[in-house]
């Protein structure tokens, strides 16, 4: 039996924009062993879509050295970004998205009604993330464009510093309430998203501006790749309040797989169990709720557990957790139709 399942979070775009020699469509469409996730394992593994995060990576730094950011920040904030380099690479995978759609690898949806449309013609259903908002000027023009372009879902910041917020660094044994809330910038951020339907991320972000996102939208909360912080006490991780935030929005909160994310220890090694991955989701079903639950692996941008290793492991963990004695209904939403339901409460 292949569960479908959808995905909240991948850095598949970036992965495939770093590629050196041939079409990175290509790669995608054929095959790419060196990524966590290309088209011919997403459809053996019964993956039926995700959201494809635009990651502005920082300047002169290949993506070792931002995977390997945690180690070298110690936990301070990684450097901002400026808005023209910013620009280049997410129009670099913003351009990337639009052409795997037009080579037929996948359909840009904009709404739940296409995701629901792609699946049934087994099309990979994308959703058009990206993960900080630096690539957008404090006007919000640029907002307009990547909307066009088909963007729902912003994640305000990633681990650093920008015009509308702060992020949480990379820092084991600390709570997410470091640095200050939005920027005034940042407020008009949140407000025009709501208008225009386009999600809000919460992963990444600081406490303060939790906070300041949960006051000013009038959707459900969304973290889409972020743990359990009283599993593993990771600023990234989520403490109660925000996970009861959460569900009294009616938002979703997706599973992330990177082992310093789900190890009590913090660790970054692949010798992480399954079992680890199956905790976190019982915890989060226990302060969620069965609607509030899905996933978000973090493929192509973490150091993944040596049992899952890419998208072809994501059933191993859904067998694990029809093993651990959650019921096939339980699970069948979990891997994709809490995702559909917070996208047609959201967009
Ligand atoms: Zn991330």
């Amino acid at each position: 039996m292949t569960i479908p399942f959808f995905d909240g979070h991948n850095d598949t775009l970036l992965k495939l924009i770093e590629v050196q020699g041939g079409a990175p469509e290509r790669k995608f469409i054929d095959g790419y062993p060196a990524a966590h996730i290309d088209l011919p394992r997403a459809k053996t593994a019964g993956m039926v879509g995700g959201f494809f995060a635009m990651f502005p990576p920082p300047i002169k730094q290949s993506l070792s050295d931002v995977a390997a950011a945690p180690a070298k920040t110690e936990g301070k904030l990684p450097p901002q970004l400026a808005w023209a380099d910013a620009q280049a690479s997410t129009t670099a995978m913003a351009a990337l998205l639009l052409r795997l759609e037009r080579q037929g690898a996948l359909t840009i949806c904009r709404d739940a009604d296409a995701v629901r449309a792609a699946i049934a013609a087994e099309r990979l259903a994308a959703i058009f993330h990206i993960e900080g908002a630096e690539a957008i000027d404090t006007e919000l023009q640029s907002l307009e464009l990547l909307y066009a372009a088909g963007l729902r879902s912003v994640g305000i910041t990633w681990s650093r510093q920008n015009a509308f917020g702060t992020g949480v660094p990379f820092v084991h044994n600390a709570d997410p309430d470091i640095g200050d809330g939005l920027t005034e910038a940042g407020k008009r951020l949140v407000r025009a998203c709501d208008e225009m339907g386009v999600m809000i991320d919460l992963s990444h972000l600081n406490a303060k501006g939790f906070r300041d996102v949960a006051a000013l939208s009038s959707k459900p909360l969304v973290a889409t790749h972020s743990n359990v912080h009283a599993i593993c006490p990771h600023a990234r991780n989520l403490v109660d309040w925000q996970l009861a935030a959460i569900r009294e929005s009616g938002g979703v909160v997706g599973l992330n797989y990177a082992t310093g994310f789900l190890r009590p220890d913090g660790k970054m090694v692949p010798d992480t169990g399954i079992d680890l991955m199956v905790r976190h989701v019982a915890a989060l079903v226990e302060a969620l709720g069965e609607d509030g639950v899905a996933l978000g692996s973090d493929f192509d941008g973490a150091m993944m557990p040596a049992e899952i290793r890419n998208v072809t492991g994501v059933p191993k963990l859904l067998q694990a957790l029809l093993d651990h004695g959650f019921g096939e209904d339980l699970v069948r939403k979990i891997a994709l139709d809490n995702w559909l339901g917070l996208l047609e409460r959201t967009l």
